[in-house]
């Protein structure tokens, strides 16, 4: 081949990938408030799976069907009506790319989970911010309006930890063109049963969920999908095999069963160091958002100055910018009240 017909080296990757950015959350800090994790630890049965010992010398489960099978008992439909995912980002971007495709558009609630823009973008797929509504919930008629391949939907949200209405879901998806995508990462957080139950029958929606945060085991990557059997098999094509480690796979099915008085009590007591902080944080002339997730997202102007304050500190909160109608914000993860008391030692002194 000639130097002239050879693609040049920086014309190399497929046009447009190299504005896309590499996501970096930073060097990990000794107390980590950043992202939303179990911050009790890892539940006990499944941490008995780790230390047991494997024999890794063969593949794992495909598709990760004992995890299936578990998942569909507890929620009452068929196996077939689950897809597993190495963590729930895997899941999301196996479902933008198997049900739009590039050149179509993805509408979503801003601010929303970050990544899923990038997934998005990676997929060629054109992502639709849509403000959310006043009250902070979805803005169901805005996200219909914009008549999107597939509509994505995050209640809990990220990083607001504002709920959306069940109605207004359910109105979203009776009027959707297409795939309604509800991720439900912080769901269990809630109190309420959410939508997985339901997602087989409903037959545009898919519900995704993840074990990183109430269940205590992000660092194994482990997230699931609830849809209809169809579309189940459709993502599972573009998931492909294998993506779930069979370490992963068992512990997980330990915290799902044996380890589910363990996480709802770690449930209970992160709602009750999240709702302390409010309060005193509220007393500190702060206004956090009315969360019902595991965190607090709290509108500050000097948002970036807190977070560099207390990372010297050795704690790690994370700072969004402009975020669209709050403006600048921190968002803290709920901890152990003596984590807490520490961060807000933190925060009053950088105020
Ligand atoms: N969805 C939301 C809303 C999240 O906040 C997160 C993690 N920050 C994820 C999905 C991804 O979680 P994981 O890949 O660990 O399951």
């Amino acid at each position: 081949m000639t130097d002239s017909n050879r693609i040049a080296p920086d014309q190399l990757p497929r046009p447009g990938f190299a504005s896309i950015p590499r996501y970096s959350g930073g060097v990990p800090a000794e107390v980590e408030l950043s992202d939303n994790t179990n911050q009790w630890g890892t539940p006990p049965a499944a941490t008995a799976v780790l230390r047991a010992g494997f024999d890794v010398s063969r593949y794992p489960d495909m598709y990760g069907d004992s995890l299936k099978r578990t998942i569909a008992k507890m929620a009452g439909f068929s196996p077939e009506c689950v897809v597993t995912g190495n963590g729930s980002d895997d899941v999301l971007d196996c479902v933008i790319r198997a049900f739009a495709s590039p050149g179509d558009t993805i509408a979503h609630p801003d601010p929303t989970f970050v990544m899923l823009p990038v997934f998005s973008r990676i997929n060629g797929i054109t992502p639709v911010p849509v403000p959310l509504a006043a009250d902070f919930s979805m803005d169901a008629d805005a996200l219909l309006a914009t008549n999107a391949r597939i509509i994505y939907l995050c209640s809990p949200n990220n990083p607001t930890g504002t709920p959306t209405s069940a109605d207004t879901i359910r109105r979203i998806i009776a009027n959707a063109r297409g795939l309604v995508l509800l991720d439900e990462a912080y769901a269990e957080f809630t109190g309420l049963p959410g939508f997985l139950a339901e997602a087989p029958a409903l037959e545009r929606v898919v519900v995704c969920r993840t074990l990183s945060k109430a269940y205590g085991l992000a660092g194994l990557r482990v997230g699931y999908a609830a849809a209809s059997a169809k579309i189940v098999e459709i993502i599972e094509k573009s998931r492909g095999p294998f993506k779930l480690n069979s370490m992963a796979e068992r512990a997980a099915v330990e915290a799902l069963t044996t380890d589910a008085d363990w996480v709802a009590a770690h449930v209970r007591e992160a709602i009750a160091s999240r709702d302390r902080l409010a309060g005193a944080l509220r007393a500190m002339g702060l206004a956090p958002l009315p969360s019902v997730a595991n965190f607090l997202l709290v509108p500050t102007p000097r948002a970036f100055a807190i977070a560099k304050s207390l990372r010297t500190r050795g704690i790690s909160i994370r700072p969004f910018r402009a975020l669209p109608g709050i403006g600048d914000a921190l968002r803290i993860t709920a901890a152990p009240w003596p984590v807490m008391e520490r961060a807000l030692a933190a925060l009053r002194d950088a105020s």
